[in-house]
């Protein structure tokens, strides 16, 4: 193995953040109990904030930004993960406060690492990513809740999204009805690809609601917020679920008691950043079972490392159809 190796790295300057590639070795990295070699990070929304210096993602400099890593162990002195397995890391602060996975070289703690499933390969490990995760940990919130296929349509919000593609995909996987809000129509054919059968327009979800409008919704996962969420809220059966996720529309809320105390709809907050690792374990192994490859395939596009700095002012723009998995090695 090489001593040095390619990582994009973020520093601060009198004119502000500036990112470049540089050559680093083992030296260089933070203090860590695991040090893995990286096989494939991901980019998401944060991370194109963190590459464009926006919303004080980064908390300290230099930072290695990339909130998803997957990888191989490659020294360890944890007594839980040894020479060879791997692991995948998402959240934690990683690409944030700690450094992340744009690196084909990392050190972390080991209490950060989930075991990646036997049957799952790196390259789907980091299309699924933080945006799978959080959309299978909203499809077990609605389980959870006793949501059924039976019971109804469903609707998933920011439908085009990196989680919302993926919410599609498990919902219509598990025989949901499910409908699609977007305000891509361009992106009809991907969404009905992954098995959404029914649109609705961002437009038309983005009005705002009467207190209670007909009942329409058996589930939902949100990943918009604002005036979009108080609209399903108001469109939920009684005794249904959301589970809500996002805020892509927005942080407020502007809904009434009314879904709650007339038609005793539950709304459910998901949170994947923090989430315990006995959460993210019983998730990842849903995702290695649950998601199909040739969907996997279908939102999956690779982007090497040398890219990443003109590819996250994209995904800031709302250019991104699906998910972009980061080589290192390219
Ligand atoms: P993406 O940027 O990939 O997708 C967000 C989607 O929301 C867009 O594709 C678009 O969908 C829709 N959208 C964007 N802007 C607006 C708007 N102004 N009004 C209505 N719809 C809009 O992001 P992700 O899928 O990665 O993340 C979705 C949300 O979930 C984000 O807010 C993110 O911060 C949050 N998140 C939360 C997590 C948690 O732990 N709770 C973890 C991961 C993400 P379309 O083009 O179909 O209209």
């Amino acid at each position: 193995m090489s001593d040095t190796f390619t990582a994009l790295v973020l520093r601060e300057t009198d004119d502000g953040q500036v990112g470049a590639l540089e050559q680093l070795t083992d030296a260089d990295l933070p203090d860590g109990d695991v040090t893995v070699a990286v096989e494939y990070s991901s980019l998401n929304y944060k991370d194109g904030l963190a590459l464009a210096g926006k919303n004080r993602i980064v908390r300290s400099y230099p930072m290695v930004p990339g909130i998803d890593l997957t990888g191989t162990v490659i020294a360890s002195d944890s007594p839980n993960w040894k020479v060879g397995d791997a692991i995948i890391s998402t959240s934690f602060g990683v690409g944030e406060r700690y450094w992340g996975g744009f690196t084909q070289r990392q050190r972390l703690q080991s209490e950060w690492l989930v075991r990646r499933p036997e049957s799952m390969d790196a390259l789907s490990a980091m299309a699924i990513g933080t945006a799978g995760l959080t959309a299978m940990m909203c499809v077990m919130e609605l389980e959870i809740a006793g949501v059924q296929p039976s019971d109804g349509p469903v609707v998933v919000t920011g439908a085009a999204g990196g989680v919302g593609s993926f919410a599609v995909s498990l919902l219509a996987g598990l025989g949901f009805d499910v409908t699609a809000v977007t305000g891509r129509p361009e992106t009809h054919d991907y969404l009905r690809g992954l098995g959404a059968s029914a649109f609705l327009s961002r437009e038309e979800m983005s009005e705002p609601p009467r207190p209670l409008e007909s009942e329409t919704w058996a589930g939902a996962i949100d990943t918009v917020g604002s005036t979009m969420l108080a609209k399903v809220l108001a469109q939920m059966k009684f005794r249904s679920a959301v589970a809500a996720c996002g805020l892509a529309g927005g942080a407020d809320l502007p809904t009434s008691v009314m879904p709650f105390i007339i038609r005793a709809v539950r709304l459910q907050g998901v949170e994947a950043v923090t989430a315990p690792i006995p959460l993210r374990e019983a998730a990842w192994a849903r995702l290695a079972t649950d998601m199909p490859a040739s969907v996997i395939d279908a939102v999956t596009e690779v982007v090497p490392l040398t890219e990443l700095l003109d590819r996250g002012l994209a995904i800031l723009d709302g250019q991104v159809r699906g998910r972009w998995v980061v080589d290192p090695s390219i």
